[in-house]
C-alpha cells in the first residue's frame, strides 16, 4: 500500500474507514474492527453523529493515536470565522484528540458563500496555529473551487465529492488537479446508488453492475473491491463505509492485484453523469436546521 501526499506534503493511506450512517452504537467496533485489520484513515463528520465513537473505537483498538489519519468535517450550520473555530473544539473534545489530521468544510452554501470563505479562513488559522495538519473541502464543483481559491490563500489539499463508477465527475477531477488537490471519492462502491431514498426502484445500483461483476468475476474479487482498486488506481483517496466485519476486511484487501487499463477504461465508461447525492448548488432546507451539539 502506498500513501498519497497531499499538497502540503502531508501523507494518508489511499483507504479510509467511512462513518456516514454507521449508528453510534456500533461505530466504535467498527473503528476497532478496521484499524485491526490494518486500516489507518478514519473518515467522519460532525454531522454524522458519531466522533465520539470513533474516539472510543481508535482508544479501543490500541493502535497510537498519531498513527491514524483523523479526519472530520464542519457543517454548514457552524460556518462563520468564530463558529468554525468553535466547531474545532467541539470535534476534538468528542473524538478526544487534541489535533486533527484533516479539516474539511462538509459543503459550499451557495447562498452565502461569505459564509462559506469564513469558514474556511477559520481552517486556514487552526493549519496555521498546528491545530490541524492539512484543510479542505467537500462537495465543491469547479465554480465554488474558484471562487474560494479567489478570496483565501491556502489551496484546498482534498476535495471529498461522490465518486463511483455510475458519477464520476471528470470536471470536478479535472479541477482538482489542476490545483493540486486531492480527490477523495465519497460513495466508492456506490453506496448512494442502493441506499433507501426517493428514487424508488427505478434506480440502477452500481453493486449489480455486469461490467463490474464480469471484470470481479475475471479477478475472483467482489464488485466492491473492484470499485475501490478502480478509485486506487486513478491515483484518488476512497472511504468505503461499513459496520460489518468481515465487510471491513474486504473492503481493506485490494492491494494485491492490478486492474488493466482496458478494464479501468470498461468502467470509466459507466458514467451516467447522474449524481445519486444531493446537488451542491441546491442544498436541502433540512442542511439549514440541522445544529451540532456541544461536547
Ligand atoms: P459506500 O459506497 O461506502 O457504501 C456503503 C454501503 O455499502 C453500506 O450500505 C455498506 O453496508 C455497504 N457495503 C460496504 N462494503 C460492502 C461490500 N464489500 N459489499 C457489499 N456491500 C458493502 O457509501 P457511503 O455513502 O457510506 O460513502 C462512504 C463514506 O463517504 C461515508 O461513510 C462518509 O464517510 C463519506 N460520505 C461523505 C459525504 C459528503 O457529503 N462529504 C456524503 C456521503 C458519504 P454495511 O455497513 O452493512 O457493510
Amino acid at each position: 500500500m502506498i500513501d498519497l501526499t497531499l499538497n502540503n506534503g502531508v501523507t494518508l493511506p489511499p483507504i479510509g474507514l467511512g462513518v456516514f450512517q454507521s449508528p453510534p452504537e456500533e461505530t466504535a467496533a467498527a473503528v476497532e474492527s478496521a484499524l485491526r485489520v490494518g486500516y489507518r484513515h478514519i473518515d467522519t463528520a460532525a454531522a454524522y453523529g458519531n466522533e465520539r465513537q470513533v474516539g472510543e473505537g481508535l482508544r479501543s483498538s490500541g493502535v497510537d493515536r498519531d498513527e491514524v489519519f483523523i479526519e472530520t468535517k464542519v457543517w454548514v450550520t457552524d460556518y462563520g470565522y468564530d463558529q468554525t473555530l468553535h466547531a474545532f473544539e467541539k470535534s476534538t473534545r468528542k473524538l478526544g484528540v487534541d489535533t486533527l489530521d484533516l479539516l474539511i468544510l462538509h459543503q459550499p452554501i451557495p447562498s452565502r458563500f461569505d459564509n462559506t470563505v469564513a469558514a474556511y479562513k477559520a481552517l486556514e488559522t487552526l493549519l496555521a496555529d498546528g491545530k490541524v495538519r492539512a484543510i479542505g473541502v467537500s462537495n465543491f464543483m469547479p465554480h465554488h473551487l474558484e471562487r474560494l481559491l479567489a478570496e483565501t490563500d491556502v489551496v484546498p489539499a482534498v476535495n471529498q465529492v461522490e465518486l463511483h463508477p455510475y458519477f464520476a465527475q471528470p470536471d470536478v477531477q479535472v479541477a482538482d488537479a489542476a490545483h493540486g488537490i486531492l480527490t477523495q471519492a465519497w460513495s466508492p462502491i456506490g453506496g448512494i446508488t442502493f441506499y433507501p431514498g426517493p428514487w424508488g426502484d427505478e434506480r440502477r445500483s452500481v453493486m449489480q453492475d455486469d461490467t463490474i461483476a464480469d471484470i470481479a468475476k475475471a479477478h475472483g474479487r467482489s464488485p466492491a473491491q473492484i470499485m475501490l482498486r478502480w478509485g486506487i488506481q486513478h491515483g484518488r483517496s476512497v472511504i468505503p463505509k461499513s459496520t460489518n466485519p468481515s465487510r471491513i476486511a474486504e473492503n481493506f484487501d485490494v492491494f494485491d492485484f492490478d486492474l488493466a487499463g482496458e478494464e479501468i477504461a470498461r468502467i470509466d465508461a459507466l458514467d451516467t453523469g447522474v449524481r445519486g447525492g444531493p446537488d451542491p448548488d441546491e442544498p436541502r432546507e433540512a442542511f439549514f436546521t440541522r445544529q451540532i451539539p456541544e461536547a
